[in-house]
């Protein structure tokens, strides 16, 4: 008789709810208080109006999440992407409240998301875009309930226009709405940097734990966009040998490792694909490799039950937000590769999205060299603290992670008298 293979439940929103189940059973959480976390506070749905250049008027949808503010006020960025979905931003803004717990950061998690593709955009009509949806959402946001941040395709220039926005709709310079700004509006040092950065700490922390050299150790990294491209940046300097990187259009493998400044060179002029002496490679492939260190820093389900078993990488390091399914995670453990997970790897970025949040509040501005030592330290931290804890309960790194975030919710949620 035919076997028949239940279909992978790839809804990221009930993918997060799988996820606090898992951590919440281990910790015995009280199920009133599971229910409160697995489901946002409050969603917002906005239509807006766009004037398009060519004189027509396009409505542009958008959503908001506001998932809990036990611990602070929401945070967490803003994609543009025409796959964006209500329950994609949901999960979203979930995972940005445990990826908040896990450093310890005084917030809790928010994301938005506009269903749009900026590429077809004209510069106009993105700053358009970008304003309208900040109109649409000015009334639930601000920087002492919930402050959006730069995501997927979205840009120091747009958080500019954004932060713009909100200033002149309450009649007041707010430079503490939105973080990820430009340096000449209030934005921090090191911020641009700051999601590739931490995720570099967390993989130096995860080698030293095996005695691995960077120099003996190779990466492949799924996407070019800000995380990706500044984490190959950064990986090259300390050593690392780079062979495959990709972007939306496809990758490249080298063998020898590649030349990460012709290969940024080429993203800026042309494209990644046109990498002399490379191997053309898909976006699949490139996940399948034999590395040591795989960096998913594109979007959600990469890796899932159907291709988990192929992964050959020791280390995953999740760039991305929720690259890896509840499928594929019991796959890789099984196999013994070491998932550095989304809501630890990917922190610093929100972490000094705090840092500038702070400066803005203080009007009182860091240098890069205070601001990275503080990654540094906020990240070495998180990661020891994961790491102890699934040593203790015998938990993969992201039920660690999970598990020191639902209790940091759980006691706020207690002190504020919710459950
Ligand atoms: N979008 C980033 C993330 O997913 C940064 C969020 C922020 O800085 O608030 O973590």
């Amino acid at each position: 008789m035919q076997k028949t293979v239940e279909k992978e439940n790839l809804n990221p929103y009930e993918i997060v709810q799988k996820q606090i189940d898992t951590a919440a059973a281990l910790l015995r959480l009280p199920s009133h208080a599971v229910e409160i976390l697995k489901r946002p506070k409050r969603v917002l749905a906005v239509s807006f109006p766009v004037k398009m250049d060519d004189g027509s008027v396009r409505v542009f949808e958008g959503f908001r999440s506001q998932h809990n503010d036990a611990v602070g006020p929401t945070k967490g960025g803003i994609r543009f992407h025409p796959d964006v979905t209500m329950d994609e931003v949901k999960a979203l803004s979930m995972w940005m409240s445990f990826k908040c717990g896990v450093v310890g950061l005084p917030y809790g998690g928010g994301k938005g998301g506009v269903i749009c593709d900026p590429h077809e955009l004209s510069a106009g009509e993105l700053e358009r875009v970008s304003r309208g949806f900040m109109e649409a959402i000015a009334d639930i946001v601000g920087p002492d309930t919930d402050i959006p941040a730069p995501d997927v395709y979205t840009t120091p220039q747009i958080m500019g226009w954004m932060m713009d926005t909100y200033s002149r709709l309450k009649g007041a310079y707010s430079p503490g709405v939105i973080t990820g700004k430009p340096l000449a509006v209030g934005g921090s040092k090191g911020r641009n940097e700051a999601t590739a950065r931490g995720c570099v700490f967390t993989i130096l922390e995860a080698l030293k734990d095996s005695g691995r050299k960077p120099a003996e150790t190779t990466v492949a990294i799924q996407g070019y966009g800000n995380a990706g491209r500044i984490a190959a940046r950064l990986l090259t300097e300390l050593g690392f040998r780079i062979v495959a990187v990709s972007d939306s259009r496809g990758g490249i493998y080298h063998g020898a490792g590649l030349n990460i400044p012709k290969v940024g060179q080429l993203k800026d002029t042309s494209t990644i694909l046109d990498y002399p002496g490379a191997t053309a490679i898909s976006n699949e492939q490139l996940l399948e490799l034999e590395v040591d260190i795989l960096i998913p820093a594109a979007l959600e389900n990469v890796i899932t039950a159907a291709n988990a078993d192929r992964v050959r990488a020791k280390w995953i390091a999740e760039a991305a937000n929720g690259p890896t399914t509840p499928d594929a995670d019991a796959i890789l453990r099984e196999k013994g590769v070491v998932v550095i997970p989304d809501i630890l790897a990917n922190a610093g970025g929100v972490t000094v999205s705090y840092f500038e949040w702070v400066q803005n509040l203080m009007h009182y501005y860091w240098s890069e060299q205070e601001v990275n030592e503080k990654l540094q330290t906020a990240m070495v931290n998180a990661y020891r603290s994961v790491a102890e804890l699934a040593e203790k309960y015998k938990v993969d790194l992201r039920t660690g992670a999970y598990m020191i975030s639902l209790l940091r919710i759980k006691e706020a949620m207690e002190a504020r008298g919710w459950i």
